[in-house]
């Protein structure tokens, strides 16, 4: 006859309670509920993770002695830790399809002692398909080097940095995926700065604060992305701070990435950066034309694409900045055939490159074109901050900010603050003053014309 799972736990009860106190049981025991009993498995509900580690702690030996008398050798235990306001913390519970308030977490008596944590790791980051360059060798082979020694390298933190798209983000994960295929056991964590800091307002707002920092003290390795975002967040970083210096302590590996190298993190705490700067920091930089061939060729075989040698090269010498570019031209290059049901030809990959490269290339800088202005006038670039009324000043400074205006995104009032504090409507000013006079003198148009095509050219190479 099948027991039921408060039947067994009940027998289970009887022998614990001959065992403890009765004030031990009452606050340990009695707030435990049975949830399930299958293939000898009896699963057990306990108010929240530190009841269990007390109770692991504390009475492991005294369960497993109930567990096995009452079930029989085969007997054992799984607990479901309610996790209530706490859910959230660690991003342990976000992408759970079952979206009850409860966590389970699998472990069975005698045996591990761990609670198992969602890794938040995506599986389709790995090192295999991280392909190696020049562009990323150092920060790769560290990634590599501490997977197969989590926080036993001198790489603690491991902080790598670099610009957008150029595959922090995977190289976390695949960090993160690689341990736990070595190291089953070893718990994982991968939070986005955006999610810790939402975590660690919940948990202020819960009063879970105390909770929040266990949690985290109980991962082997953690990875925070983008940490950037920590900036202006004075209590998010000090929460980090302790947790970081616990972790650190105890010899856990810290993965941390970032859009820029610790020492240009702003409005960051000293203590903190001074901390990031202790194990290695590795930059990931524009890949290299054959790396772009080689991560190219991998994506075309992901996404089953087959492109002619001739096609690939067209795109690897076009797309140069970083990979997610390279990346997107790809998948609308497929998107586009697919749905005008086309070949991919030259022409569809000249009007897919062009878009990329238009809309997402790097933008010349107003100290660029400043500098080139400068040189065609032969001027010290110095010059076009001044007041100077001498006119062949003023009309390279007022060509300058008339580019600026075209070929960036910057505001006029901040364009004005390039050329030594000028205001907004001198900006305005300039502008109209140049384009009158290309109006009427066509050997300044032709100038304006020349340094335009200069421009153009300093953003193609
Ligand atoms: P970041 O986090 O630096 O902005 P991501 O890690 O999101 O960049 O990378 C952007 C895209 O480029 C991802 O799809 C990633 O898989 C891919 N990628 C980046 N570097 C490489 C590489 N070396 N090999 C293969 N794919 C890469
Ligand atoms: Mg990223």
């Amino acid at each position: 006859m099948n027991k039921s799972e408060s039947t067994i736990w009940n027998e289970c009860v009887e022998i614990i309670q001959k065992n403890v106190n009765p004030q031990s049981f009452k606050t340990w025991f009695e707030p435990i509920k049975p949830v399930k009993y299958e293939d000898n498995i009896l699963t057990i509900q306990v108010p929240n993770k530190f009841f269990y580690e007390w109770i692991e702690e504390n009475y492991i030996d005294l369960l497993r002695l109930a567990v096995q008398k009452v079930m029989g050798e085969k007997g054992s235990l799984e607990y479901q830790i309610l996790m209530d306001n706490h859910r959230k913390i660690g991003g342990v519970n976000e992408q759970k399809p079952n979206d009850n308030d409860e966590i389970t977490n699998p472990f069975v008596i005698p045996g591990i002692k761990k609670i198992k944590v969602e890794s938040q790791l995506n599986n389709k980051y790995t090192f295999e398909n991280f392909i190696e360059g020049d562009c990323n060798k150092l920060a790769r082979s560290a990634g590599l080097e501490i997977s197969m020694k989590p926080g036993i390298t001198s790489f603690n933190p491991l902080f790598i940095f670099g610009d957008t798209g150029l595959g922090k983000t995977h190289l976390s994960h695949a960090i993160g995926n690689e341990i736990i295929t070595k190291f089953p056991n070893k718990q994982v964590l991968y939070v986005t700065t955006e999610q810790f800091t939402n975590q660690v307002i919940n948990a202020i707002k819960s009063n879970a604060i105390n909770d929040f920092m266990t949690f985290y003290q109980m991962i082997d390795v953690l990875i925070i992305d983008d940490i950037q975002f920590l900036a202006n967040r004075p209590k998010t970083q000090e929460i980090f701070f302790n947790i970081f210096n616990q972790l650190h302590q105890n010899r856990k590996q810290i993965i941390l990435t970032s859009d820029r190298p610790p020492k240009d993190l702003q409005d960051v705490e000293k203590r903190l950066i001074s901390r990031f700067k202790w194990g290695l920091s590795a930059d990931l930089n524009s890949p290299e034309y054959d790396t772009r061939l080689n991560i190219l060729k991998t994506k075309m075989i992901q996404e089953r694409v087959n492109l002619s040698e001739e096609l690939v090269e067209y795109i690897c010498h076009h797309v140069k900045n970083n990979v997610r570019e390279l990346e997107g031209v790809l998948i609308s290059l497929v998107a586009r055939a697919s749905l005008n049901k086309t070949i991919i030809n030259l022409d569809l990959i000249r009007e897919v490159v062009e878009q990329f490269v238009s809309t997402d290339s790097k933008e010349i800088s107003v100290e660029n074109i400043k500098k080139l202005v400068a040189e065609h006038f032969e001027l010290p670039i110095e010059k076009l901050h001044g007041t100077t009324r001498k006119r062949q000043i003023v009309i390279a400074r007022q060509l300058s900010m008339y580019l600026a205006k075209s070929f960036t995104t910057s505001s006029l009032k901040s364009i004005g603050s390039n050329f030594g504090g000028k205001d907004h409507s001198t900006v305005i000013y300039s502008i109209k003053a140049v384009q009158d006079l290309m109006d009427t003198d066509t050997l300044f148009k032709e100038t304006v014309q020349q340094l335009e095509k200069k421009v153009q050219l300093s953003l193609t190479s």
